[in-house]
């Protein structure tokens, strides 16, 4: 069968794989000999946003298809880089490049659903080839319905019969517990703000605290991301400036043992983090500082108050790490350390 494309790039989260994504791969595959399947947001720590890691949604694709058209898909797992498109971009331009050959002639297939579909305008290089919106289904409504309890999620038809097995097993799971209860908390934390005359934007802030090729991390002890790795943090007081209610929330929830006049002596940067999804709880800007204490032993720490475990992390092993943070916090972290 002679095709146009011999490889057709669709980028998206599939969170789940609903029947307007397997729409496109069946529309991709007409016109392409390969479907590189981009499976976004890799490594992030499960949020009601993201609930299932790349393995498990390949293996959740892999099961719609059969094993003839299975050759013709390749998966591939692309990170956020939330404060740059232009290394995200090129992370999908070597993986596109390290398939293909030169000769290869390329398309990039989407639809555009609402603003967040943009960066299927920054691939100038390849055809692109739009796609309907397919009966309205929307992933994030699929998933309310699924963390909220309801049945509803698996009568509505929108899945893929082998999608609704694995929803059905993943019920099971401990984690699913733990998103239900998480949903359950934005959906109140936001109707508590919906009196708002406008919608609220947070303002937090966070430490990055590095001594001695070690960060200072706490644990999470509630919802939103309970159990994540993040970094001491929290929203400031009306009374406060940022830097007092980023050294208040850092005494708070690690205890740290250095004199506050130390900590404040030794804030080397400070950076505003403003990615308008990088909070599951609406929109909330934080600001991070970055305290470069001298090398020396580790000074103890202990969590308390929302953190239930504070300790020093080793720059090492940040990466392997990564699908345990919270919200942005990796992000945040390696923009500091790079500065090292
Ligand atoms: P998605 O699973 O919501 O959607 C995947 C595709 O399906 C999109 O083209 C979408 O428009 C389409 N689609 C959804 N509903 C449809 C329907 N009813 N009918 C037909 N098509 C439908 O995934 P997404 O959120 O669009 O994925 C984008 C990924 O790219 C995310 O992981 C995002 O974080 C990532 N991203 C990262 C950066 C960065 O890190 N700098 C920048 C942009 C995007």
């Amino acid at each position: 069968m002679n095709y146009k494309y011999s490889h057709c790039v669709y980028i998206g989260r599939f969170q789940p794989f609903h029947l307007g994504h397997l729409y496109t791969v069946e529309k991709a595959l007409q016109l392409s000999e390969v479907v590189i399947i981009f499976l976004g947001s890799h490594q992030v720590a499960p949020n009601i946003k993201n609930p299932w890691n790349s393995e498990h949604r390949q293996s959740m694709i892999t099961g719609c298809f059969d094993a003839a058209t299975r050759d013709r898909i390749i998966f591939a797992y692309v990170r956020d880089r939330l404060y740059s498109d232009n290394l995200w971009v090129s992370d999908i331009q070597k993986q596109v490049e390290m398939i293909t050959d030169a000769s290869d002639s390329i398309a990039i297939i989407g639809h555009q659903k609402d603003n967040s579909s943009y960066y299927l305008d920054l691939f100038p290089q390849w055809d692109y080839l739009p796609i309907d919106n397919y009966q309205d289904l929307n992933a994030t409504a699929i998933r309310d319905l699924y963390f909220s309890g309801s049945d509803d999620w698996q009568r509505s038809s929108q899945l893929p019969p082998s999608i609704i097995a694995d929803l059905k097993t993943f019920q099971s799971d401990p984690e699913y517990q733990r998103l239900s209860e998480e949903w359950r908390f934005i959906q109140q934390y936001k109707k508590s703000w919906s009196v708002a005359p406008y919608p609220p934007i947070h303002v937090t802030v966070d430490a990055v605290v590095v001594q001695s090729g070690h960060v200072l991390m706490v644990r999470r002890k509630a919802s939103p991301g309970k159990g994540q790795v993040a970094l001491p943090g929290g929203f400031i007081n009306p009374s406060e400036t940022l830097e007092q209610a980023m050294l208040r929330e850092l005494k708070e929830e690690t205890g740290i043992k250095v004199p506050t006049p130390v900590l404040k002596g030794s804030i080397v940067g400070r950076q505003v983090f403003d990615n308008p999804d990088r909070s599951q709880r609406g929109r909330t800007i934080t600001h991070a500082f970055f305290i470069q204490l001298k090398s020396g032993p580790l000074p103890r720490v202990k969590g308390s108050d929302d953190a239930d475990k504070a300790w020093w992390m080793s720059l090492s092993s940040l990466e392997k790490n990564e699908p345990r943070f919270y919200e942005d916090h990796f992000h945040i972290i390696q923009h500091f350390i790079s500065q090292i």
